[in-house]
Protein backbone atom coordinates (compact mmCIF):
# COMPACT_ATOMS: atom_id res chain seq x y z
CA UNK A 1 0.00 0.00 0.00
CA UNK A 2 1.33 2.83 -0.72
CA UNK A 3 0.89 6.20 1.37
CA UNK A 4 -0.95 7.88 -1.62
CA UNK A 5 -3.49 4.76 -2.12
CA UNK A 6 -6.88 4.79 -1.21
CA UNK A 7 -7.54 3.42 2.28
CA UNK A 8 -9.10 0.56 3.67
CA UNK A 9 -11.60 1.92 5.62
CA UNK A 10 -13.90 0.57 8.01
CA UNK A 11 -16.83 -0.98 6.27
CA UNK A 12 -16.12 -0.80 2.88
CA UNK A 13 -16.44 3.52 3.26
CA UNK A 14 -14.42 5.59 0.53
CA UNK A 15 -13.85 8.56 2.57
CA UNK A 16 -13.29 9.36 6.09
CA UNK A 17 -14.72 12.73 7.53
CA UNK A 18 -13.55 13.87 10.95
CA UNK A 19 -15.20 17.24 11.95
CA UNK A 20 -12.46 18.93 14.21
CA UNK A 21 -13.69 21.78 16.47
CA UNK A 22 -10.87 23.72 18.04
CA UNK A 23 -12.81 25.07 21.41
CA UNK A 24 -9.91 27.77 22.16
CA UNK A 25 -12.87 30.08 23.61
CA UNK A 26 -10.80 33.14 25.50
CA UNK A 27 -7.26 31.66 25.00
CA UNK A 28 -7.00 32.44 20.90
CA UNK A 29 -6.82 35.96 21.88
CA UNK A 30 -4.58 36.08 25.67
CA UNK A 31 -1.92 33.98 23.73
CA UNK A 32 -2.02 36.59 20.80
CA UNK A 33 -1.49 39.13 23.65
CA UNK A 34 -1.59 39.04 27.41
CA UNK A 35 -2.83 42.39 28.11
CA UNK A 36 -6.31 41.12 25.93
CA UNK A 37 -7.10 39.74 29.58
CA UNK A 38 -7.98 43.13 30.07
CA UNK A 39 -10.26 44.12 26.86
CA UNK A 40 -13.27 42.77 27.47
CA UNK A 41 -14.52 43.46 23.75
CA UNK A 42 -11.89 41.38 22.56
CA UNK A 43 -11.98 38.69 24.72
CA UNK A 44 -16.05 38.76 24.16
CA UNK A 45 -15.01 37.03 20.62
CA UNK A 46 -13.55 33.72 22.45
CA UNK A 47 -16.63 33.69 24.76
CA UNK A 48 -19.13 33.22 21.88
CA UNK A 49 -17.78 30.41 21.34
CA UNK A 50 -18.58 28.88 24.80
CA UNK A 51 -21.81 30.74 25.31
CA UNK A 52 -23.37 29.98 22.22
CA UNK A 53 -21.21 28.47 19.40
CA UNK A 54 -20.77 25.06 21.68
CA UNK A 55 -24.34 24.67 22.22
CA UNK A 56 -25.29 25.83 18.83
CA UNK A 57 -22.69 22.94 17.12
CA UNK A 58 -23.90 20.33 19.31
CA UNK A 59 -27.42 20.50 18.53
CA UNK A 60 -26.46 20.38 14.77
CA UNK A 61 -24.52 17.67 15.33
CA UNK A 62 -27.23 15.63 17.36
CA UNK A 63 -29.50 16.56 14.92
CA UNK A 64 -27.37 15.06 11.44
CA UNK A 65 -26.49 11.98 14.06
CA UNK A 66 -22.61 12.64 13.46
CA UNK A 67 -19.68 12.42 16.09
CA UNK A 68 -16.75 15.16 16.33
CA UNK A 69 -13.64 15.85 17.58
CA UNK A 70 -13.23 18.79 20.13
CA UNK A 71 -9.76 20.21 21.15
CA UNK A 72 -9.61 21.59 23.71
CA UNK A 73 -6.63 24.05 25.71
CA UNK A 74 -6.66 23.00 29.64
CA UNK A 75 -7.28 26.93 30.14
CA UNK A 76 -10.82 26.43 28.52
CA UNK A 77 -11.54 23.20 30.21
CA UNK A 78 -11.30 24.94 33.42
CA UNK A 79 -13.05 28.59 32.95
CA UNK A 80 -15.68 26.99 30.64
CA UNK A 81 -16.14 23.08 32.02
CA UNK A 82 -20.21 22.55 31.88
CA UNK A 83 -19.28 23.09 28.12
CA UNK A 84 -16.93 20.53 28.01
CA UNK A 85 -18.46 17.92 29.72
CA UNK A 86 -21.61 18.86 27.13
CA UNK A 87 -19.52 17.54 24.50
CA UNK A 88 -18.56 14.48 26.14
CA UNK A 89 -22.05 13.98 27.48
CA UNK A 90 -23.10 14.03 23.79
CA UNK A 91 -21.19 11.56 22.53
CA UNK A 92 -18.16 13.26 21.04
CA UNK A 93 -14.16 12.89 21.75
CA UNK A 94 -12.01 15.45 24.02
CA UNK A 95 -8.37 15.95 22.50
CA UNK A 96 -5.80 18.04 23.78
CA UNK A 97 -4.72 21.60 23.03
CA UNK A 98 -2.15 23.29 24.80
CA UNK A 99 -2.95 24.92 27.71
CA UNK A 100 -3.54 28.63 27.07
CA UNK A 101 -2.77 28.31 23.27
CA UNK A 102 0.81 29.01 23.55
CA UNK A 103 2.44 28.60 20.44
CA UNK A 104 5.87 26.34 21.21
CA UNK A 105 9.35 27.84 21.58
CA UNK A 106 11.51 25.28 19.65
CA UNK A 107 14.19 26.48 22.05
CA UNK A 108 12.82 25.75 24.89
CA UNK A 109 11.58 21.31 25.28
CA UNK A 110 11.50 21.69 29.14
CA UNK A 111 8.69 24.40 28.72
CA UNK A 112 6.75 22.71 26.30
CA UNK A 113 6.85 19.47 27.80
CA UNK A 114 5.59 22.14 31.19
CA UNK A 115 2.78 23.26 29.06
CA UNK A 116 1.99 20.18 27.37
CA UNK A 117 1.07 18.26 30.80
CA UNK A 118 -0.57 21.45 32.43
CA UNK A 119 -2.85 20.92 29.91
CA UNK A 120 -3.37 17.31 29.99
CA UNK A 121 -3.78 17.55 33.73
CA UNK A 122 -6.33 20.45 33.36
CA UNK A 123 -8.49 18.37 31.25
CA UNK A 124 -8.12 15.20 33.64
CA UNK A 125 -9.34 17.30 36.58
CA UNK A 126 -11.52 19.15 35.31
CA UNK A 127 -13.86 16.62 32.96
CA UNK A 128 -11.91 13.61 33.85
CA UNK A 129 -10.53 12.62 30.31
CA UNK A 130 -7.07 11.35 30.40
CA UNK A 131 -4.36 8.97 27.93
CA UNK A 132 -5.64 5.37 28.18
CA UNK A 133 -2.17 4.22 28.62
CA UNK A 134 -2.17 0.34 28.57
CA UNK A 135 0.16 -2.36 29.66
CA UNK A 136 -1.20 -3.73 26.28
CA UNK A 137 0.00 -0.69 24.22
CA UNK A 138 2.43 -1.86 21.32
CA UNK A 139 4.60 0.27 19.03
CA UNK A 140 2.10 -0.06 16.36
CA UNK A 141 -0.19 2.54 17.77
CA UNK A 142 -4.09 2.27 19.47
CA UNK A 143 -4.48 -0.91 21.12
CA UNK A 144 -8.14 -1.17 21.64
CA UNK A 145 -10.31 -3.95 21.86
CA UNK A 146 -11.78 -4.82 18.54
CA UNK A 147 -15.32 -5.69 19.29
CA UNK A 148 -15.72 -2.03 20.86
CA UNK A 149 -14.01 -0.18 17.52
CA UNK A 150 -16.37 -2.50 15.43
CA UNK A 151 -19.37 -1.26 17.75
CA UNK A 152 -18.33 2.33 17.54
CA UNK A 153 -17.80 2.47 13.53
CA UNK A 154 -21.02 0.10 13.01
CA UNK A 155 -23.52 2.67 15.11
CA UNK A 156 -24.72 6.19 14.36
CA UNK A 157 -23.96 8.08 17.72
CA UNK A 158 -27.40 8.25 19.16
CA UNK A 159 -27.06 4.07 19.39
CA UNK A 160 -23.88 4.22 20.60
CA UNK A 161 -25.43 5.97 23.51
CA UNK A 162 -28.62 3.72 23.40
CA UNK A 163 -26.43 0.50 23.05
CA UNK A 164 -23.17 1.22 25.22
CA UNK A 165 -24.81 -0.70 27.97
CA UNK A 166 -25.52 -4.00 25.62
CA UNK A 167 -22.21 -4.41 24.95
CA UNK A 168 -19.92 -6.71 26.44
CA UNK A 169 -16.89 -5.65 27.77
CA UNK A 170 -13.72 -6.82 25.84
CA UNK A 171 -10.49 -8.32 27.80
CA UNK A 172 -8.44 -4.63 27.65
CA UNK A 173 -10.56 -3.80 31.02
CA UNK A 174 -13.69 -3.65 32.25
CA UNK A 175 -14.41 -0.01 30.91
CA UNK A 176 -17.87 0.32 28.71
CA UNK A 177 -17.96 1.65 25.70
CA UNK A 178 -19.92 4.81 27.51
CA UNK A 179 -16.10 5.37 29.55
CA UNK A 180 -14.20 4.40 26.64
CA UNK A 181 -16.05 7.77 24.69
CA UNK A 182 -15.99 9.87 27.94
CA UNK A 183 -12.97 8.80 29.85
CA UNK A 184 -9.97 8.95 27.47
CA UNK A 185 -7.97 11.73 25.64
CA UNK A 186 -6.25 10.29 22.93
CA UNK A 187 -5.37 12.72 20.41
CA UNK A 188 -3.67 16.04 20.16
CA UNK A 189 -3.73 19.32 18.00
CA UNK A 190 -1.07 21.86 18.63
CA UNK A 191 -1.83 25.50 18.93
CA UNK A 192 -2.12 27.19 15.91
CA UNK A 193 -0.34 24.09 14.58
CA UNK A 194 3.25 25.10 15.62
CA UNK A 195 4.68 21.65 16.16
CA UNK A 196 8.76 21.62 17.36
CA UNK A 197 10.49 18.78 16.10
CA UNK A 198 10.11 17.54 20.14
CA UNK A 199 6.09 17.27 19.73
CA UNK A 200 6.17 13.37 18.99
CA UNK A 201 8.15 11.64 21.31
CA UNK A 202 6.23 14.21 23.80
CA UNK A 203 2.99 13.06 23.04
CA UNK A 204 4.35 9.25 22.39
CA UNK A 205 5.71 9.63 25.87
CA UNK A 206 2.50 11.05 27.91
CA UNK A 207 0.48 7.90 26.43
CA UNK A 208 -1.33 9.55 23.15
CA UNK A 209 -2.02 7.82 19.95
CA UNK A 210 -1.97 10.34 17.77
CA UNK A 211 -1.76 14.15 16.49
CA UNK A 212 -3.47 16.33 14.23
CA UNK A 213 -1.39 19.20 13.35
CA UNK A 214 0.60 18.89 10.18
CA UNK A 215 -0.19 19.47 6.34
CA UNK A 216 2.04 17.36 4.26
CA UNK A 217 -0.21 14.50 3.61
CA UNK A 218 -4.09 13.57 3.13
CA UNK A 219 -4.25 10.47 4.40
CA UNK A 220 -3.09 9.14 8.05
CA UNK A 221 0.33 8.13 8.68
CA UNK A 222 2.52 7.05 11.67
CA UNK A 223 5.11 9.20 12.53
CA UNK A 224 8.42 7.17 13.30
CA UNK A 225 10.33 7.94 16.56
CA UNK A 226 14.29 8.39 17.16
CA UNK A 227 14.91 5.24 18.58
CA UNK A 228 12.73 3.99 15.32
CA UNK A 229 9.41 2.81 16.28
CA UNK A 230 6.39 3.89 14.75
CA UNK A 231 5.27 6.82 16.70
CA UNK A 232 1.54 8.33 16.89
CA UNK A 233 -0.59 8.52 13.86
CA UNK A 234 -0.69 11.85 12.29
CA UNK A 235 -4.12 12.90 10.73
CA UNK A 236 -3.36 15.63 9.06
CA UNK A 237 -5.23 19.42 8.13
CA UNK A 238 -4.90 22.08 6.11
CA UNK A 239 -5.88 26.26 6.33
CA UNK A 240 -8.45 25.44 3.16
CA UNK A 241 -10.00 22.56 5.18
CA UNK A 242 -10.42 25.39 8.09
CA UNK A 243 -13.18 28.39 8.89
CA UNK A 244 -10.19 30.67 10.59
CA UNK A 245 -8.81 32.18 7.38
CA UNK A 246 -12.39 32.58 5.77
CA UNK A 247 -13.82 34.10 9.11
CA UNK A 248 -11.94 34.98 11.74
CA UNK A 249 -11.19 38.62 11.79
CA UNK A 250 -8.92 40.81 13.96
CA UNK A 251 -8.89 44.18 14.50
CA UNK A 252 -5.33 44.00 14.65
CA UNK A 253 -4.61 42.16 11.26
CA UNK A 254 -8.32 42.64 9.29
CA UNK A 255 -8.80 40.77 6.83
CA UNK A 256 -12.18 40.43 5.05
CA UNK A 257 -14.65 37.80 5.91
CA UNK A 258 -15.66 36.15 3.14
CA UNK A 259 -19.47 34.23 2.32
CA UNK A 260 -20.73 30.63 3.06
CA UNK A 261 -20.98 30.29 -0.76
CA UNK A 262 -16.94 30.66 -0.91
CA UNK A 263 -16.49 28.86 1.99
CA UNK A 264 -18.58 25.83 0.57
CA UNK A 265 -16.30 26.39 -2.82
CA UNK A 266 -13.15 25.39 -1.37
CA UNK A 267 -14.43 22.70 0.92
CA UNK A 268 -16.65 20.76 -1.75
CA UNK A 269 -13.75 20.61 -4.32
CA UNK A 270 -11.37 19.47 -1.51
CA UNK A 271 -13.87 17.12 -0.66
CA UNK A 272 -14.75 15.90 -3.87
CA UNK A 273 -11.40 14.89 -4.60
CA UNK A 274 -10.59 13.54 -1.66
CA UNK A 275 -13.72 11.50 -1.80
CA UNK A 276 -11.94 10.03 -5.34
CA UNK A 277 -8.72 9.49 -3.99
CA UNK A 278 -10.17 7.69 -0.66
CA UNK A 279 -8.61 9.80 1.91
CA UNK A 280 -9.23 11.62 4.83
CA UNK A 281 -11.02 14.70 4.98
CA UNK A 282 -10.23 16.33 8.21
CA UNK A 283 -12.28 19.60 8.53
CA UNK A 284 -11.36 22.02 11.21
CA UNK A 285 -13.56 24.70 12.90
CA UNK A 286 -13.95 27.05 15.61
CA UNK A 287 -17.18 27.66 17.77
CA UNK A 288 -16.35 31.67 17.60
CA UNK A 289 -15.90 31.34 13.94
CA UNK A 290 -18.88 28.11 12.81
CA UNK A 291 -20.91 29.01 15.97
CA UNK A 292 -22.04 32.40 13.91
CA UNK A 293 -26.01 31.64 13.12
CA UNK A 294 -25.06 31.97 9.16
CA UNK A 295 -22.40 29.68 9.53
CA UNK A 296 -24.60 26.98 11.56
CA UNK A 297 -26.41 27.14 8.67
CA UNK A 298 -22.84 26.31 6.54
CA UNK A 299 -22.39 23.13 8.82
CA UNK A 300 -25.89 21.76 8.42
CA UNK A 301 -26.05 22.56 5.18
CA UNK A 302 -22.49 20.88 4.22
CA UNK A 303 -22.81 18.05 6.21
CA UNK A 304 -26.34 17.22 4.63
CA UNK A 305 -24.15 17.79 1.22
CA UNK A 306 -21.10 14.99 2.18
CA UNK A 307 -23.92 12.44 3.82
CA UNK A 308 -25.09 12.39 0.29
CA UNK A 309 -21.99 10.66 -1.12
CA UNK A 310 -22.09 7.02 -0.73
CA UNK A 311 -19.34 5.54 1.55
CA UNK A 312 -18.69 8.53 3.73
CA UNK A 313 -17.63 7.45 7.45
CA UNK A 314 -18.17 10.40 9.68
CA UNK A 315 -15.84 9.58 12.84
CA UNK A 316 -14.08 10.49 15.71
CA UNK A 317 -10.36 11.22 15.50
CA UNK A 318 -9.14 8.01 17.83
CA UNK A 319 -11.68 6.21 15.64
CA UNK A 320 -9.73 7.48 12.49
CA UNK A 321 -6.14 6.50 13.93
CA UNK A 322 -7.41 3.09 14.86
CA UNK A 323 -8.52 2.35 11.58
CA UNK A 324 -5.59 3.50 9.78
CA UNK A 325 -3.55 1.27 12.11
CA UNK A 326 -5.97 -1.35 11.60
CA UNK A 327 -5.22 -1.11 7.77
CA UNK A 328 -1.22 -0.94 8.15
CA UNK A 329 -1.65 -3.95 10.10
CA UNK A 330 -3.87 -6.10 7.37
CA UNK A 331 -0.69 -4.38 4.92
CA UNK A 332 2.07 -5.65 7.32
CA UNK A 333 5.08 -4.23 6.22
CA UNK A 334 4.18 -1.86 3.51
CA UNK A 335 2.05 0.62 5.10
CA UNK A 336 3.75 3.85 6.34
ZN1 LIG B 1 -6.66 26.53 18.60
Amino acid sequence: MHPNDPVAWPHGARCAVMLAFDFDAETLWLARDPANAKRLGVLSQGTYGAKVGVPRIIETLDEADVPATFFVPGWTAEHHTGRVESILRHGHEVGHHGYLHEWVDPQDPAREEEIFLKGLQALQRTVGVKPLVSRHRSSVGLRWPSKRIAALHRLPIRSVLAARCALRCAPMAARSLRHLIRDATLGYRSPAWEASLNLMALIDKHGLRYDSSLMDQINPYHHVLADGRRGPVELPVHWSLDDAPFALFSVKSPRTIVSNEQILAVWQDEFSEIYRWGGLFSLTMHPQVMGRPSRIALLRAFIAWMRSFPGVWFARGAEIAQAWTDACLSNRGIAP
